[in-house]
């Protein structure tokens, strides 16, 4: 069941030379209803404009917006059963949370009995039906923003679209606000569409995350599948923090399948690595071996039968970052120590800044891009 249809859309802006900026390029994604698909990229990549071309806010130059089987791309954003979520909530501090509530309907002229009985639907649903005669600053920010949603579900939207609502607030309570929208969400199991740049924000948000990078979408997909299979180098190092390392390796055929040869290791790959390897546009001498810091491991807390000389490599500790659940390690080849790579291992290591250790790389989880 499709909600909403973003067909083949471009989006060119003129500067102020008169040159064209294409923003958005292409753009084709069926969202379904109830899914929370977030569109997430560096700053200028189109994520803003993707939203108002749907919110009717700005007009694709090139392709359709459909919302509930409708074209409605030539349509006013009052007619399109959308809601808009802001940033700063936008709540009006001398009205009280019904009357805040309720402003959308009372503009619109709806009776004051349907007016009383969606707000007190929607306070249900957002449990904040105690709190409707308070002021806005007798309140929580995590309130706030669900009487900041309120005022959206009120009108009954098929679609909320939110742009970077929680960019504004101080890392603790945005992850806080995280875990809010995310309950809220299955709650109200409305169709969303949510931008950010913040790759944590859409891997805990979306039921699946759309990259763009330069007006361009790379991938889309659940967000475990694109941890786990980036197309590309670009999804590759957006997706996941601390990022994935990149070490240019060459890849040679071997009597029985393929080796990739980098400046200090050696790892021998395993089958379905490579298995698209024909269909490659680069040089197999200039390949980019992708792995992850948790997919390197310290041999030394290891049981090391596991582990054959095809999948370690030897490196020069630089800086060493408890976290708790795990040690965070910035590292140098032992040879060169301007290349530099991560890893993520067992808070039982005990490696010190200064020395060499051996790393074992988990060869299913490394990835290979025809690029560098
Ligand atoms: P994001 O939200 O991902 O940061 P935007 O959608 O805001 O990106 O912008 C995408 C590109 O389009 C940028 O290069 C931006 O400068 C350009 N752009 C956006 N709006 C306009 C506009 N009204 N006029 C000209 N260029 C614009
Ligand atoms: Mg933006």
């Amino acid at each position: 069941d499709i909600n909403v249809q973003i067909e083949d859309v471009t989006k060119v802006f003129q500067n102020d030379e008169g040159n064209d900026i294409v923003a958005v390029e292409d753009l084709d994604i069926d969202i379904r209803r109830g899914e929370f698909l977030v569109f997430v990229g560096p700053s200028g990549c189109g994520k803003t404009t993707s939203l108002r071309m749907v919110a009717g806010l700005e007009t694709p130059t090139e392709g359709k917006i459909r919302i509930e089987d409708e074209d409605v791309t030539g349509y006013d954003p009052r007619e399109r059963g959308i809601a808009m979520v802001f940033q700063n909530y936008a709540l009006y501090p001398h009205m009280t949370v019904a009357e805040n509530m309720s402003f959308p309907l009372r503009i619109r002229n709806y009776p004051s009995d349907e007016i009383d009985d969606r707000v007190d639907e929607a306070a249900e649903l957002l449990e904040i039906d105690d709190l409707l005669d308070r002021k806005p600053s007798q309140l929580s920010g995590g309130q706030q923003q669900r009487v900041a949603l309120g005022r959206a579900i009120v009108r009954e939207p098929s679609v909320f679209l939110m742009d970077e609502p929680l960019s504004n607030l101080d890392a603790k309570l945005r992850v806080q606000m995280r875990t809010e929208l995310n309950e809220i969400h299955q709650r109200v199991g409305k169709t969303t569409i949510y931008v950010t740049h913040d790759q944590a924000e859409a891997m805990t948000l979306g039921d699946r995350v759309a990259v763009l990078n330069d007006g361009t979408l790379q991938q889309i997909g659940p967000p475990q599948y694109l941890y786990d299979n980036p197309v590309n180098r670009f999804v590759a190092g957006f997706i996941g923090e601390p990022p994935m390392n990149f070490l240019p390796v060459s890849i040679r055929e071997t009597n029985d399948g393929y080796d990739a040869v980098g400046e200090f290791f050696e790892f021998e790959l395993p089958r379905d690595v490579v298995r698209d390897i024909d269909e490659w546009d680069g040089s197999l001498d200039h390949v980019t071996l992708g792995v992850r810091p948790e997919d390197l491991s310290n041999l030394s807390v290891l049981d090391h039968d596991e582990y054959t000389e095809n999948s370690t490599l030897d490196a020069s500790v630089k800086v060493v970052e408890p976290m708790g659940s795990d040690k965070f390690l910035t590292l140098t080849s032992p040879t060169d120590d301007t290349t530099e790579f991560s890893a993520r291992v067992s808070p039982e290591s005990t490696v010190a800044p200064g020395e060499s250790i051996s790393l074992a790389a988990n060869l299913e989880k490394i990835h290979l891009f025809d690029e560098r």
